[in-house]
């Protein structure tokens, strides 16, 4: 695939474990001129990332901001967006310990205007430099279609997610515009080691939520290191669990990579998805459709 004379942008780059960047990383091997964004709390980590992509721009791009985000895309007028990908979310931790119903109306609209209404947000203002055949591409989880018990309530921002894709692919149909999301399997990145490090300071794992394989991964990681053990290490622990329980629940039994999910981003990005939108793409060597116990 030759993406050289494409402009991409790319948001929601944390640090090197993003899916974003390595979403970044295969466009800009495959010839493109690759743009990020990110949170300024995140600056020191990007800077450092850019500083080995000289050629990779990067610029502050907060979806909660109007204004920052009018000051990123205001750079595309005469340069066409091709592919615009959307890697953003975020709930308050208690939205994934908590049960459902005891969510507040303040958690719950933060999760939703962040993982799923600034996908609108951002296509509102990328709009009119949203080149004709271009392609936007959301993040999603599997967690949107079944009630996974340590994803809580941000399924429901997932599922939220989902069916704005399909309405966003009607908008933008008009103007041949492909809007689709990809579904990964588990990825240990920055916003998945907080959702476990969510849990940590919960004593009784098992007790707070019904039996979940994330959890039971968690309470095996942190029974290993011990109850002292650094939060981030015993989450990453943690991680190697998750994965490896996923895997073997999974048809082709091996676990996800963020280089896996940016090469369907490749492909969603390229001419010969031309006919793809409104879709959600999974790449999780088939856990979704089967059901290995
Ligand atoms: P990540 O932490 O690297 O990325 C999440 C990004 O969201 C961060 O860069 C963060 O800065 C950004 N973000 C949060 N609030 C923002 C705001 N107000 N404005 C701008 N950016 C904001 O983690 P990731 O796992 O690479 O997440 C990327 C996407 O992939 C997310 O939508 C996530 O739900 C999805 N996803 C991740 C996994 C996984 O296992 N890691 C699986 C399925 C889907």
């Amino acid at each position: 695939m030759n993406f050289s004379g494409r402009n991409v942008v790319v948001l929601g780059v944390a640090d090197e474990s993003s899916i974003a960047w390595a979403i970044a990383r295969a466009f800009h091997a495959h010839g493109a001129t690759v743009w990020i964004g990110y949170q300024q709390k995140f600056f020191s980590r990007v800077r450092m990332l850019l500083r080995q992509y000289a050629d990779v721009q990067g610029q502050r791009c907060d979806v909660t901001d109007d204004a920052e985000m009018q000051a990123f895309f205001d750079r595309f007028r005469g340069a066409p967006i091709d592919v615009l990908v959307h890697a953003v979310a975020f709930a308050p931790p208690e939205l994934f310990t908590e049960p459902p119903s005891a969510a507040t109306p303040e958690a719950f609209a933060q999760s939703q205007r962040i993982s799923a209404l600034s996908l609108a947000s951002v296509v509102r203002h990328a709009k009119p430099y949203l080149r004709e055949w271009g392609s936007v591409i959301t993040l999603s989880f599997q967690a949107s279609e079944r009630a996974e018990p340590m994803y809580g309530m941000m399924g429901v921002a997932k599922a939220a997610l989902e069916s704005l894709v399909r309405y966003l692919a009607l908008e933008l149909g008009e103007l041949r515009v492909r809007v689709n999301a990809i579904s990964p399997g588990p990825i240990e990145t920055p916003a998945a080691t907080g959702i476990l490090m969510a849990f940590l300071g919960q004593r009784d794992l098992r007790g707070a939520l019904r039996h979940d394989v994330a959890l039971a991964a968690l309470d095996t990681a942190r029974r290993q290191l011990g109850d002292d053990a650094d939060p981030v290490a015993c989450a990453s622990a943690a991680w190697q669990h998750v994965q490896q329980a996923f895997a073997e629940r999974s048809a082709i039994r091996e676990a996800i990579s963020a280089e896996d999910v940016a090469g369907c981003a490749l492909f969603l990005g390229s001419d010969y998805a031309r006919k793809i939108t409104g879709q959600v793409v999974r790449v999780d060597c088939g856990l979704s459709s089967s059901m290995i116990i």
